[in-house]
């Protein structure tokens, strides 16, 4: 098999039994991303020199028989994820020569399990989008159709897999930013119950949402993954002291008896017919694999994109405020004076839908609309996050779409932020309920393009639609489909 088509579990049986040693495998990476790179544009920084001796260190580990999962394996991480030493923008011109004094946790976990850092990948800028066209650094594609959008936020994340630029990627995930992009682009995509996975050091733009998670080839390497990534960090607040399950032992157990229940606001009138089609074979097959399936009802859903937006844009506009030209990022070159440098900076810095979100934000919080406005869509946001914790009382797990279309064109809904925003209407419920969800690859449009289908599941209860997904995927061939770039 070639090195570009292998999954984690595949390559660590091949640097286990020394067919194959890290630095090859790097280098068979580096290769494939300078080949297809100037199509998709999955990258923001390659770090060739650095993926190299990250990958000769590994080979030395894994001769002295102090091998983890990870050890050699070459992965890429969103531009979102602090990396010390290494340049980290966020998709954001205002971050543009940004060298981070340290590194997120995520990431750090990767490196400590010996994974190898292939380079920082493309975004919508901090994370603001559904496209990647936010991204101040170019277009980044769908491998499957160049002229179509790859998904976002972690647009580069999804796009670098389906290419075979990177084994396995990180992004993070506000609204559906792992989910929805993995959907276009044939991925598996996990976001984790918030606090799961820490936060430190990662680029915040909607603190009470983000969350991280892997894209991966298939479901047992996002076990593999969140194995990695999961667990309590005492330098996030936020991140919880829950026990680590083991992901991967847990995967093969099977779903007889498994109860699925599918919201019916998520079945609406006006789904893309492909996108309907998958979802019936879907069921059908989770069917015959013995799973139960029950109607029900999260009667606050028409709710969600508003509250979202203006959750997301509150704190976005707070945690924003820190980039002034004082300490870091861009600062403006001819001021007068320090009004004029704060305002001159941010707006050469920051993109046309970074500002939007920044005015919509203060607004939102501005004193005689925050009650109309935060408070209220606080209320909102508990009367859905109710909505799924009495659903999760007769379920064990929900299945639905998890975009309402195939991947669009590029420049297709640029102008018009209400589409865009609607595009995460399916994935923007789970984060404001803080609990878990997987995009996993379930079907192709008559297009060719992939569809995924989302598994939710119940606070720190990643093992269950991890199982399910394993359950499906064995049962299926999506996932085993390659771009054919
Ligand atoms: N598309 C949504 C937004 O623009 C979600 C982004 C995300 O999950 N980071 O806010």
């Amino acid at each position: 098999m070639n090195i570009i088509d292998m999954t984690i579990s595949g390559l660590h049986a091949a640097l286990k039994s020394k067919q194959l040693s890290s630095v090859e495998a790097t280098k068979a990476m580096l290769e494939r991303i300078e080949t297809v790179e100037p199509q998709v544009g999955s990258f923001i920084t390659v770090t060739a020199d650095h993926a190299l001796e990250c990958a000769a260190t590994a080979d030395l580990r894994i001769a002295s028989g102090r091998m983890d999962m990870l050890t050699g394996i070459p992965l890429a991480v969103k531009d979102i994820f602090l990396t010390e030493g290494i340049r980290t923008t966020c998709g954001s011109r205002i971050l543009e020569n940004f060298i981070p004094p340290y590194s997120a946790t995520s990431y750090q976990n990767l490196r400590d399990s010996g994974a190898v850092l292939l380079g920082k990948l493309n975004q919508d800028e901090f994370a603001m989008g559904s496209s990647n066209e936010s991204s101040a650094f170019g277009v980044c594609r769908n491998p499957w159709d160049t002229t179509r959008i790859p998904g976002g936020s972690s647009g580069g994340s999804a796009a670098a897999i389906a290419a075979r630029q990177a084994i396995a990627t990180l992004g993070t995930d506000t609204g559906g930013s792992i989910r929805q992009p993995a959907s276009h682009c044939g991925c598996v995509g996990l976001k984790p119950t918030y606090g799961r996975v820490s936060r430190y050091g990662v680029i915040a733009y909607a603190s009470s949402l983000d969350q991280v998670g892997p894209l991966t080839r298939d479901v047992t390497d996002n076990a593999i993954m969140l194995s990695a990534l999961a667990g309590y960090d005492p330098k996030d607040s936020t991140s919880v002291d829950e026990p680590v399950p083991d992901y991967v032992s847990e995967l093969a157990g099977g779903i007889k008896g498994l109860k699925i229940g599918l919201p019916k606001e998520y079945f609406i009138a006006g789904l893309d017919p492909d996108v309907q089609k998958t979802m019936d074979a879907v069921i059908e097959t989770y069917r015959r694999l013995g799973a139960e399936f029950v109607e029900i009802s999260l009667p606050h859903t028409d709710y969600a994109v508003a509250t979202y937006y203006l959750i997301a844009t509150a704190e976005a506009s707070s945690n924003l405020a820190r980039y002034d030209g004082v300490r870091f990022g861009h600062r403006a070159k001819e001021a007068a004076g320090l009004l004029d440098m704060y305002t001159k900076s941010r707006s050469e810095g920051f993109g046309a839908e970074v500002k939007r979100r920044i005015m919509l934000g203060t607004y939102a919080l501005s004193s005689g609309y925050y009650d109309a406005y935060y408070v209220k869509a606080q209320k909102a946001r508990t009367l859905i996050m109710n909505d799924f914790i009495k659903a999760f009382e007769s379920v064990d797990v929900m299945l639905t779409p998890v975009a309402p279309t195939p991947a669009f064109k590029i420049g297709e809904k640029v102008n018009d932020p209400l589409q865009m925003y609607l595009s995460d209407i399916f994935t923007i419920p789970v984060n404001l309920a803080g609990t878990c969800a997987m995009s996993l690859p379930a079907g192709f449009s008559a297009d060719g393009l992939p569809i995924g289908v989302q598994l939710i599941g119940k606070p720190f209860g990643e093992e269950v639609i991890l199982r399910a997904g394993y359950a499906f995927e064995q049962a299926t061939e999506w996932h085993k489909a390659t771009a054919a770039l």
